[in-house]
């Protein structure tokens, strides 16, 4: 019997796939794995618990890590990335900006979450962040422990993902999140985990309505190997003004004559850490 169901646990090869009402534990044909939490799929059901994968509908988006060259698939169809960070441990800022750059590649909704807010130091750190509300990206403010109303609303209706440092909070928050203490972070330790913790795995849970939260500690590093280099301004809110701009079509907006991004960059228009950034990237990625 052939049916439609969603991909709500992977791990490895193996795959829970819910469908009308029913769990289902999943092979895949010919030992695929590119198949994600969050995938809708189609399934050939062999008996009350077992079934098949057979083919994945199109993704709305596909999150993945690069692991030593290695592309795994972690979370699909998501909605929503809130980007977890805090005053302590001391917060990267140029995974903020990988994470803003893979949601907008997605083209996904980015929300910073500013979180342990009881600590003093937190003033400091949204001054810091003042210039990406600039930009155009929202920040909102909780306390994994006292106070996560904020974060409700986001919620709503979408399929999200906490990302970010690992100390950020994330496993507090999605614990204060979901709301059945069965469903919690660190129970993962079912039948599917077999004792090796070197796959990545991912979870999808069950939120109010149509609310879903996808949890996978593979999403702490996510791949920006696929992006191509002229591309980047598209994802650079700052930057999308001057697409068209360079003398060259194909600029990597290094070191070519006629560069729109450097002029702009010498004229105080871009910020000294997002033009670095972007020349980072563009010799990462040229090099790759
Ligand atoms: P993760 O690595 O991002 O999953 O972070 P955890 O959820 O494990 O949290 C890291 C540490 O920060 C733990 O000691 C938490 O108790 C602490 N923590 C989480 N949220 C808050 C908060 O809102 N305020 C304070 N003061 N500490 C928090
Ligand atoms: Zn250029």
């Amino acid at each position: 019997m052939k049916q439609q169901g969603l991909i709500v646990k992977s791990h490895g090869r193996r795959f829970i796939v819910e469908s009308q009402g029913h769990t289902y534990d999943c092979t895949t044909r010919g030992k695929r794995v590119d198949y994600a939490c969050g995938d809708i799929v189609d399934i050939l059901v062999q008996n009350r618990e077992q079934a098949v994968i057979e083919r994945v509908h199109e993704r709305q988006s596909l999150l993945y890590r690069q692991d030593d060259w290695k592309t795994k698939l972690i979370a699909a169809n998501v909605t929503r990335i809130l980007f977890v960070i805090a005053a302590v441990p001391t917060p990267s800022e140029e995974l903020l900006n990988r994470c803003l750059l893979a949601a907008e590649a997605y083209d996904i909704d980015p929300v910073i979450v500013v979180n342990k807010t009881d600590l003093p130091e937190t003033g400091a750190l949204l001054e810091r962040l003042a210039p990406y509300a600039g930009l155009g990206y929202r920040i909102v403010t909780v306390s994994a422990k006292a106070d996560i109303a904020a974060i409700r609303p986001l919620l709503a209706g979408e399929t999200s993902v906490l990302v970010g440092q690992s100390g950020m909070g994330k496993s507090t928050l999605t614990n204060a999140i979901l709301p059945h203490a069965e469903a919690r972070v660190g129970d993962i330790s079912e039948a599917l985990d077999s004792g090796r913790h070197t796959t990545t795995h991912a979870t999808l849970y069950h939120l109010d309505g149509d609310s879903r939260l996808i949890d996978s500690p593979g999403l702490q590093a996510f791949g920006l190997n696929h992006l191509k280099v002229p591309e980047l301004p598209h994802y650079f809110p700052e930057l999308r003004p001057l697409i068209g701009k360079c003398r060259f079509h194909n600029c990597a907006h290094l070191q070519e004559p006629g560069c729109a991004v450097k002029q702009a960059a010498a004229d105080g228009a871009i910020l000294p850490f997002r033009f670095d950034f972007l020349q980072r990237l563009s010799r990462e990625l040229g090099n790759a």
